[in-house]
């Protein structure tokens, strides 16, 4: 304000002196209205504070719960447990001795230990092992698409409900998913042992004695054949007796090592389902961008969510782990590589996103039930944004008639000032 003063006073200095307006005299006036050094620097320490601040946010993780934490608690190092000693095992891809005899019974001993504890609770946890076939079309997301056959792949799956009620009686259920194999090359620590650790210690909250039985029932499936191809969730939602019942389902996964869990994919539709994990989530951390770039088929990798999905025709979450991306399927996607509060972090949320949703009224309908798509992201961290796709499109509109209209309108202004130069000149 102070330099568009002081250009307009030796505009007005001119004039009175007779020597009119002149090129140099605009040169000069434009110069003073350019932003001065005190203006750079608080712009700078604007943007470093922005900066700094995304990635503070970015690296903010919750304290981990101890082993003798409240038993209704989620607890972080009870999780951690077996993530350690299952990541100690190197890979254990899909049909390897590791994965189907190994980590297979390490998991079923851990549901049955629960399963005990449970015993004179109002809970009723069913643990069955499911052993699919079958084949199916993956559409063409990477290279040209391809059709799929897999025989006797493994799942582990275990069925949580009130000991007054049997499946039969009440089969709405909701389902969550991990798979426990992993690359041929890969100890597959964060993809994905760490969602089954955190599905594992999930239950055994749920179970707890002092907690009422849960209103719907959880189906918890540890699929165990994931990265070559779907085929654990596949056969499962094509094949298995309880897949009638799921109105809606969590999908675990890991793309990198820890951090914060990002839910990157919602729907489809159901907005009831996304408001769920924003109003119960303690830290909500989404953004609907790696949605648009997962279904755009621009990038060569999927998750159980599109099987789940477009087989079983019902609504989910996607969440993943994508931080420290550069250990994705190597060898360095190791138990010491994720960051402390991660589980924990991620625990909180699911669990109360998921207890949340057990009270949903939407869960009586089945299939989608509101065909709305939705924007969705957070600020770092502190408050999330969500809009109809329609109000995106018209603010979208919006910006892009403005900035033609400040492009016309410049335009003309510039064209009409040298006009009036040219006039004055002559
Ligand atoms: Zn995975």
């Amino acid at each position: 304000m102070l330099r568009l003063r002081k250009g307009k006073e030796k505009k007005e200095k001119a004039e009175e002196s007779g020597s009119g307006t002149s090129h140099s005299d605009d040169n000069e006036e434009i110069s003073e209205n350019l932003l001065g050094s005190r203006h750079w620097l608080l712009l700078i320490a604007l943007v470093v504070g922005i900066v700094w601040t995304a990635i503070y946010c970015n690296h903010r993780l919750p304290e981990a719960l101890g082993p003798t934490a409240d038993n209704d608690r989620f607890s972080e190092t009870r999780a951690l447990a077996i993530l350690k000693r299952v990541s100690v095992l190197g890979p254990r891809p899909s049909g390897s001795k590791t994965l189907e005899e190994d980590v297979t019974k390490m998991i079923i001993d851990e549901l049955n230990a629960i399963n005990a504890a449970a015993a004179k609770s109002q809970h009723r946890l069913e643990i069955v092992t499911h052993r699919p076939s079958g084949c199916f079309d993956i559409p063409p997301f990477d290279v040209d698409g391809m059709t799929i056959c897999y025989k006797n792949v493994s799942n582990i799956i275990a069925r949580l409900g009130a000991k007054s009620r049997n499946w039969q009686q009440s089969q709405t259920s909701v389902l969550i998913n991990c798979h426990y194999d992993s690359q041929p090359m890969s100890p597959g620590a964060t993809d994905d042992f760490i969602s089954c650790s955190v599905m594992l210690e999930m239950l055994r909250v749920l179970t707890d004695k002092q907690r009422s039985p849960v209103p719907v029932d959880v189906i918890f499936l540890f699929n165990g054949a994931e990265e070559t191809g779907l085929q654990g969730a596949h056969g499962f939602i094509t094949t298995h007796p309880w897949r009638h019942g799921v109105r809606a389902f969590f999908n675990l996964e890991g793309a990198g090592a820890g951090g914060r869990e990002l839910l990157f994919q919602a729907g489809p539709g159901n907005q009831w389902l996304l408001n769920s994990y924003l109003e119960a989530a303690e830290r909500p951390f989404c953004s609907v961008f790696g949605q648009e770039v997962f279904q755009s088929g621009f990038v060569p990798s999927d998750t159980d969510f599109r099987v789940l999905r477009d087989y079983g025709f019902i609504p989910g979450l996607d969440i993943a782990y994508i931080q420290n991306g550069y250990v994705y399927h190597t060898e360095f996607d190791q138990f010491r590589m994720i960051p402390p509060g991660s589980v924990q972090r991620a625990g909180d949320n699911i669990l109360a996103t998921l207890t949340h949703l057990l009270h949903s009224p939407y869960l009586e309908t089945a299939g989608v039930t509101d065909e709305r798509r939705f924007v969705f992201f957070d600020v770092l961290g502190f408050f999330t944004i969500v809009y109809s796709l329609e109000i995106g499109q018209a603010v979208n509109y919006l910006v892009t008639i403005l900035i033609l209209v400040k492009i016309i309108f410049n335009t003309r202004k510039r064209m009409l000032t040298e006009i009036f130069v040219q006039i004055s000149e002559k």
